[in-house]
């Protein structure tokens, strides 16, 4: 055990601070912080994390020590504030915060004002000679004490709430006086005795003890879970719970609570940032119960605070070196810091925070790079609305989300999930505000659009997070939920309408507006121009056809990694072409088939090349099996007994002669299915055992790239194919297709009078060819590790049926992830280190890529830099975050050199 689970904090010093998010959690160690900084913060102590980790390993008890140190730190709060628990007089009030090391907006909530009951309630009326402000206080205590704690649901506190404001023509809550709130805190309790058989704990101590595990408990509650999951928090970090002295900002007008940013965290503009309410508490701000003022506005009404906020808010960006999001409260004009923390941004402010913090010196430019996480960038190639579209704005929110979204309406987070899961339907969420609950929902959705809330509502918070686009407080909107319907400027929108959302501008279009992908330009393209600096890792891009490449060379590929040239063969008008090559009973009549693609393949080859403008291109060999390209055979069953039922019924021989001749000819398709046949297709007559049987399919192939290339050569073009023989377990099968190449491309330049220069390599993706690297690299001037099919035979998985097996794994934390995501480094990084030492032994300048779908993956890209490899290559749209996570990789290497020779 510990010798220490609680840890005071007062302005001016802490027992806490900045380092130690660990046992503080996030909220603990910012309120340590900046008691240490000297802001003003209400004193309080933090339960650290390890004592809500015992309080698990006990079964929910927490031992006698820690208990003690509660009751001793209490006493020293009580001392501080000149306040005491449940005293008649001056009682002392608290929240209870949650608070984990990594942040979980919405996860788990606050409970605010505890300490109240029927007698302190009258004490704190007397003090502070507001009686209204006592018993608002005590209402929305006894909601939240009996929502959070006692598990009863919001929405019975707020019926009463507006069943009170109803019969009292009563719009806002703070139109509430003293009697309204009198009858509802009477309600309130009735309410609670009614739910739970018991009455509202009167006692404080009880209460406090009662939150404090409540909070425990809410580390483990079903939204918590899957926002960890979601996030990849590992579930044994436990929260830890911040109890403080109250402040409050409902205590007239010149009280106020907000939040805000120090630069705006959707854009990254350097602007302040923020929203408040006046005579308002907690969470009102960001519940979207009233829309909040701009931040600005608070200059006008108390403008001594104002200026405090601007000034503790700069220190703190300065200090922490990085934005940041922060929550105060105004009690009668003095103002109070009562949380910051690194604020999250869209990648869009991510990446122009990072480079102008570089410019303004305050950050070095690795530092840039490291802070903006690779997948986040995602975001930045979100499609916008094509600028020429005329746009049909129907109604307008605030921009919350960057980024624009297409899809069809549902109204409810359940109805998101069943059109996007089982119909397969872009949806776009409409709500009147969303809910910690909906977090799966707006998972699963294209955007959302909210009625009401700021940019700091829970919906803008989650989205932003996501990366999704986002609209919140189109408060013109009208929702009918139970209708399914909304109304917006006329327009009454159904379930499934289909309509168009802008994130960046808050503008929401009927229908389905043209869409484009954005490219790298401003600060983001900056960025990526400073990762090439860092990177070692050459990063190119999957690409089968021109459209493809030229996308992956506008994002910086440096060449292709992987051509699949058989993607080519399902086109229409190649695949009966294809078909007649497969069915062909001759190789005279298999070789008259190949005569007539070859044009087709040359032509998306000289296509690839002039996209590349000189950068490699690896063409892979024809791949899968042959019966990839006939139909299937029970359609073709169907088929052929349909046509036999035809038979019968025919009236004339013409008709009959014409059934026939599609009969035979389906026939003979189904024979030759039924020959190819096979019962593990993937571990079978594929790749270049097919090729080996049929070379006829590779001299086409080969000899389709080589005019290609010498065309272009005489054209002027750089070209520089790279012949990648797929599915090798053999030394002796490169071999012997080395030469077949080989002579093909002699051919071929001397009928062309040129020369071009190219190479012959092969797909690693076998156990056995790492095994036998060393001589299969004899023959290959480059390997490339097909990752997918390495992993599906190294783990013998099937990658096709994994399913069964992959969520139930990782669930019982049998894997510790997905292995066809991120590299096993353990089995599969293994097979690549070997592969990698021997093929090197005996070729010391072999190209070593990978172009299985980890070559995007930034956890993989780490290790493939560890690995020692040249390049790495993944879809067109992944190669920017290819690029900042192999710069990533190269600063990470370079940080660990440093540490480790400085020790
Ligand atoms: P969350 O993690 O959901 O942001 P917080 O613990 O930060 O929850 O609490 C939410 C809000 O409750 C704060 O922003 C603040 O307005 C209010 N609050 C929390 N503690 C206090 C306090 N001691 N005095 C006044 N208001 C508080
Ligand atoms: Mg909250
Ligand atoms: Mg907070």
């Amino acid at each position: 055990m510990a010798e220490k689970y609680v840890y005071f904090f007062q302005p001016g010093k802490a027992e806490g601070s900045a380092k130690m998010k660990d046992i503080l959690g996030g909220k603990g160690a910012g309120l340590a912080e900046m008691s240490n900084l000297g802001i003003p913060v209400p004193p309080g102590f933090t339960i650290s994390t390890e004592a809500c980790r015992i309080f698990y390993k006990n079964n929910g008890q927490l031992p006698e020590q820690i208990e003690k140190e509660i009751k001793e730190n209490l006493k020293r709060l009580e001392e501080i504030t000149g306040k005491k628990f449940g005293d008649k007089n001056n009682p002392l009030l608290v929240s209870v915060r949650s608070g984990a090391k990594f942040s979980m907006p919405g996860m788990m909530d606050t409970i605010l004002n505890l300490g109240l009951n029927d007698e302190t309630a009258e004490a704190l009326a007397k003090l502070t000679g507001n009686r209204r402000f006592a018993l608002d206080s005590f209402r929305r205590f006894l909601q939240m004490f009996g929502n959070v704690v006692l598990g009863i649901p919001k929405n019975k506190f707020e019926e009463i709430l507006e069943e009170i404001k109803m019969l009292n023509r009563i719009k806002l809550d703070i139109d509430l006086n003293e009697e309204h709130l009198e009858q509802i805190i009477i309600r309130y309790k009735e309410l609670i005795k009614r739910e739970t058989g018991s009455d509202f704990p009167q006692d404080p101590y009880v209460q406090l003890n009662m939150a404090k595990e409540a909070v425990f408990k809410s580390w483990n509650n079903e939204r918590a879970k899957y926002y960890r999951k979601q996030n990849n928090i590992p579930d044994d970090l436990g929260t830890a719970v911040n109890v403080q002295a109250m402040v409050f900002g409902n205590m007239g007008e010149n009280s106020a609570t907000g939040v805000g940013f120090t630069r705006n965290p959707a854009t990254g503009e350097k602007l302040f940032y923020g929203e408040f309410l006046p005579n308002a508490q907690g969470e009102d701000v960001v519940a979207g119960i009233r829309t909040p003022y701009k931040i600005n506005e608070l200059e006008k009404i108390l403008p001594e605070a104002y200026a405090q906020l601007v000034e503790i808010t700069k220190k703190l960006e300065l200090h922490y070196r990085d934005v940041q999001d922060f929550e105060f409260t105004i009690e009668k004009g003095k103002l109070y810091m009562l949380q910051t923390r690194v604020g999250k941004r869209t990648a869009r402010a991510a990446v122009k925070i990072a480079v102008d913090m570089v410019k303004e010196g305050l950050i070095t430019k690795e530092e840039a790079i490291m802070r903006i996480e690779p997948n986040q960038i995602n975001q930045l190639l979100h499609p916008i609305i094509d600028p020429k579209a005329e746009r049909e704005v129907i109604g307008k929110g605030l921009p919350a989300s960057p980024g624009a979204a297409v899809g069809k309406i549902v109204f409810t987070a359940e109805d998101a999930i069943k059109a996007a899961t089982e119909l397969k339907e872009k949806v776009i969420l409409v709500r009147l505000e969303t809910v910690p609950d909906d977090i799966h929902g707006m998972d699963v959705s294209q955007g959302i659009l909210t009625a009401r809330g700021g940019m700091t509502s829970h919906a803008a918070v989650v989205a932003r997070g996501m990366g999704k686009p986002c609209v919140v407080g189109c408060e013109e909107m009208k929702i009918y939920e139970d209708k399914k319907e909304a109304h917006l400027r006329g327009h009454v929108l159904h379930e499934f309408d289909l309509i168009t959302i802008d994130g960046s501008t808050g503008e929401v279009m009927l229908g389905g507006m043209p869409l484009i992908q954005p490219e790298l330009t401003g600060e983001f393209g900056e960025l990526m121009q400073w990762t090439d600096s860092f990177k070692r890792l050459g990063i190119r891009a999957n690409a089968d056809i021109p459209r493809d490449a030229i996308v992956a060379q506008k994002f910086g590929a440096q060449g292709i990694g992987l051509c699949r040239t058989e993607h080519m063969f399902f086109a229409e008008d190649r695949l009966p072409i294809v078909q007649e090559m497969i069915l062909s009973t001759t190789k005279e009549a298999r070789t008259n088939a190949l005569q007539k693609l070859l044009p087709f393949q040359k032509e998306d080859f000289k296509g690839l090349f002039k996209a590349m403008g000189g950068y490699p291109v690896t063409i892979r060999l024809i791949d899968p099996p042959l019966h990839e390209f006939l139909p299937r055979r029970e359609d073709l069953l169907v088929e052929i007994a349909d046509l036999k039922f035809q038979l019968k019924s025919a009236t004339s021989l013409e008709q009959i002669d014409k059934i026939l001749l599609t009969l035979h000819a389906k026939e003979a398709l189904l024979a030759r299915v039924n020959e190819l046949h096979e019962m593990n297709p993937m571990l079978g007559h594929r790749g270049c055992r097919l090729v080996l049987s049929y070379p006829e399919i590779a001299e086409m192939q080969c000899r389709a790239i080589f005019e290609a290339a010498c065309e272009c050569t005489l054209e002027s073009i750089k070209a520089l194919p790279e012949i990648m023989i797929p599915v090798v377990a053999l030394s002796q099968e490169v071999e012997t297709l080395r030469k077949l190449i080989e002579s093909v491309a002699d051919e071929t330049m001397k009928k062309y009078q040129t020369r071009i220069l190219y190479t012959i390599g092969t797909m690693i993706e076998l156990p056995r060819a790492c095994i036998v690297a060393d001589k299969i690299a004899q023959y290959a001037e480059f390997f490339s590790f097909g990752t997918n099919d390495l992993t599906q035979t190294t783990y013998g998985f099937s990658r096709d049926d994994v399913n069964k097996i992959l969520p139930f794994y990782i669930e019982q934390h049998i894997l510790p992830g997905d292995p066809f995501q991120s590299i096993d480094e353990e089995g599969v990084g293994e097979l690549i280190k070997i592969a990698v030492q021997k093929g090197r032994k005996v070729r010391g300048d072999l190209k070593i890529g990978i172009c299985g779908e980890h070559g995007g993956d930034p956890k993989s890209i780490d290790f493939c830099h560890r690995a020692g490899l040249n390049y790495v290559s993944c879809s067109p749209y992944r190669v920017p975050v290819a690029r900042l996570a192999a710069a990533q990789a190269a600063i990470r290497e370079k940080f660990k050199q440093e540490v480790s020779s400085s020790t």
